[in-house]
């Protein structure tokens, strides 16, 4: 199998590539380098079957030969990246959204768009179920990224309707572990760094709003696994144990075996209050569901933190 993959260089983009590689399969890596980092794929770089093309997916995509999966992962996923850069995060689920799609039907790919939980916004019932339409503030601080994703499905559902495009929409919830960049703002980094370095966790608000923590390999697992399948409607891949940020700052004091003080920041505009994904119909559909604790996935990443703090320093 050859595919393409947009975002390649990044947090999961890269762990993606791996485990593609892994199954005796042939990559190539698109990313514009605006979040995603050459690091993260640098083990890859001289591999037989991995090619790296330093590209903008907003662009017309020029790629050779034929592919049998595209998978659309390009996006600014943190807070912090799509608050400095909301056009940008407009045009990768609207133009490259399409881009990709174009490759896919004009290959006759399969196609798989890496949507996200953030399309329930601040959510109105609980646990998100994929039926749930959601309760976005479209013109809110935040809706640079919520509206670019709820195109990029509404598109994806417009090219299967259309031109018949094999298409998969995976509704991330929030995911964690090695590569994520440390000072990309997201809560794993900000407060493993902040423990790392010795310094107070920033907690914003009472810190009572909830998430849910994913480790990176599930997470592609299930993708992995929707990418095989024909369902053509959104399915949610996330870890359904749910935690307020306040116990997760307790839970990593206590794991990394620190007394660092929490401290309180304000909430950030339209921070959803919580979130947890009804993973219902990943678990019937494709067999799948999370298998690494949040201790064993929070020592795989402060292993990995701590390299990146020593490289830094
Ligand atoms: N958060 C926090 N301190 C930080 C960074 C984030 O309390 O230093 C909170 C943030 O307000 C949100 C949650 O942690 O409620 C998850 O934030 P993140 O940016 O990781 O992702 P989100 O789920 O908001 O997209």
């Amino acid at each position: 199998m050859r595919h393409l993959i947009s975002g390649a260089a990044g947090f999961i983009g890269s762990h993606l590539c791996d485990r593609l590689i892994a199954a005796g399969d042939t990559v190539v890596a698109l990313d514009n380098l605006i979040t995603g980092s050459r690091r993260n794929i640098a083990h890859l770089a001289d591999h037989p079957q991995f090619e790296f093309v330093e590209a903008d997916a907003t662009r017309p995509i020029a790629v050779e030969g034929h592919f049998d999966h595209v998978w659309h992962l390009a996006s600014l996923a943190s807070p912090k990246e799509y608050l400095a850069h909301p056009i940008e995060t407009l045009e990768s689920g609207s133009t490259a959204t399409r881009n990709m799609l174009d490759v896919a039907r004009r290959e006759h790919a399969r196609f798989l768009l890496t949507s996200t939980s953030e399309c329930y916004g601040d959510p109105l019932e609980h646990p998100q179920v994929e039926t749930y339409w959601g309760n976005v503030n479209p013109v809110g601080l935040r809706s640079c990224y919520d509206e670019s994703k709820r195109y990029a499905e509404a598109m994806t559902m417009a090219y299967h309707r259309t031109h018949g495009v094999r298409t998969n929409i995976a509704r991330i919830f929030n995911t964690y572990g090695p590569r994520m960049a440390l000072d990309d703002g997201r809560v794993v980094p900000a407060f493993l760094d902040q423990v790392l370095r010795g310094l107070p966790l920033t907690v914003f608000g009472d810190g009572s709003q909830t998430r849910s923590f994913c480790y990176v390999s599930d997470l592609v697992d299930g993708l992995s696994r929707l990418s095989n399948c024909d369902e053509r409607y959104p399915v949610n891949l996330g870890n359904p144990q749910e935690l307020t940020i306040l116990e997760f700052a307790e839970r990593i004091l206590r794991l990394m075996g620190s007394g660092l003080p929490i401290v309180h920041e304000p909430l950030p505009s339209d921070d959803p209050r919580k979130r947890r994904p009804d993973i219902t119909k990943a678990k019937t559909l494709l067999a799948w569901q999370p298998v690494v604790t949040l201790e064993d996935g929070l020592r795989e990443t402060v292993e990995y933190f701590k390299g990146v703090v020593v490289a830094k320093a």
